[in-house]
């Protein structure tokens, strides 16, 4: 259910209801719109609650919700949600553009990365220091050392830093480090995971796992949200399917039905999307003209000698080309980018 708050509601109605809301037995979540203030009242509902918060001061009306997932959904905020974090925004009218390498490798190689994502007009610095691998035996990152040397990028180069947590137990020390938390796609599912990143205090990028429905990442982000996060962009990552000439499926037209569904920023990675460097620049620019609120693209200086995903990563050059290309097709569709 929804309480829809009247526009003139004041504080002191607002506080009353999320009151009421709780001696229902209903977890209460205030979503502050530029138009009017709403709130989620979530939980096991008996069919006397919606008359008995509809007599309630200030209310306008109390709606059911029809989606699964409650406050990630549409109906209970229809203006989209901005994420900011440092040199970071993503949603409404920008694009943010996350851009490094899949692995933090070395201080030098994270820090070069850093300089041409932020020439190129990237916003954001990703570079992965704890890894999920398929393999034990493949390179697992640098752990803490790769969070100090993001955080070296960042000093230099003022780009916010975006990067993995694999494990709750780690959560704390990543957001030590990070300005953006992102959940991999192995982990979309991981509840706990999810819950620890929802009390971190900074926002998360959620990929969507690679056999994950719509309704299932929605979902996965409704944890973080519940947890008290307001700040979750969804990462569209691709999906497996019978296809075997990309690693994954892309499916774009995630990006029009998220932004139906859900008011959190849609971020594309067409690098894990497609598994092939060659298919980058183009899925790129079709996720931008799709709609994309975000990017997230892997570069190296040297992609042939990568540690991990070199085969699906631009180079300098090849990523300065595709964002030219980009920003042309955001400002043909009057954003910003
Ligand atoms: C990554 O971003 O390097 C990564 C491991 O992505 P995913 O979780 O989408 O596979
Ligand atoms: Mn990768």
């Amino acid at each position: 259910m929804i309480v829809v708050m009247k526009k003139g509601a004041d504080q002191k109605q607002i506080d009353h209801m999320v009151e009421r809301i709780a001696s229902l037995g209903l977890k209460p979540h205030v979503i502050v719109g530029t138009e009017r203030t709403v709130i989620a009242a979530i939980g096991e509902k008996r069919p006397d609650h919606k008359e008995s918060l509809e007599s309630g001061p200030g209310v306008a009306e109390v709606v059911k919700i029809l989606a699964p997932y409650k406050v990630a959904s549409r109906e209970v905020k229809p203006e989209s949600t901005v994420v900011t974090a440092g040199s970071f925004t993503a949603g409404g009218d920008t694009i943010g553009v996350i851009a490094g390498p899949c692995s933090v490798e070395s201080e030098e190689q994270i820090i070069a990365c850093a300089k041409a994502v932020k020439a190129a007009g990237g916003t954001a610095l990703r570079g992965g220091a704890f890894k999920p691998r398929t393999s034990p035996y493949s390179f697992q990152g640098l752990k803490e050392r790769g969070l100090e040397m993001l955080a070296a990028a960042r000093a230099e180069t003022g780009l916010a830093v975006v990067t993995e947590v694999v494990a709750s137990e780690d959560t704390e020390l990543v957001a030590r480090y990070a300005d953006i938390l992102q959940i991999g796609a192995r982990n979309m599912q991981n509840y706990r995971l999810l819950e620890a990143v929802g009390k971190a205090g900074k926002p998360v990028l959620l990929k969507r796992g690679p056999s994950a429905t719509m309704d299932e990442l929605l979902l996965a982000a409704e944890y973080i949200l519940d947890a008290g996060n307001p700040d979750v962009m969804l990462c569209e990552r691709g999906i497996r399917t019978f296809e075997a000439h990309t690693r994954f499926t892309l499916p774009l037209a995630s990006v029009p039905f998220l932004k139906q569904k859900t008011h959190l920023p849609v971020i594309v990675d067409p690098s894990h999307g497609t598994g092939h460097a060659y298919l980058v620049p183009d899925m790129t620019a079709a996720s931008v003209a799709v709609g994309a609120d975000g990017l997230i693209v892997e570069i190296h200086p040297d992609p042939e000698n990568a540690l991990s995903d070199g085969y699906q990563t631009l180079n300098f050059d090849e990523f300065a080309a595709t964002m030219k290309r980009c920003r042309q097709i955001a400002e043909a569709l009057g954003r910003r980018m």
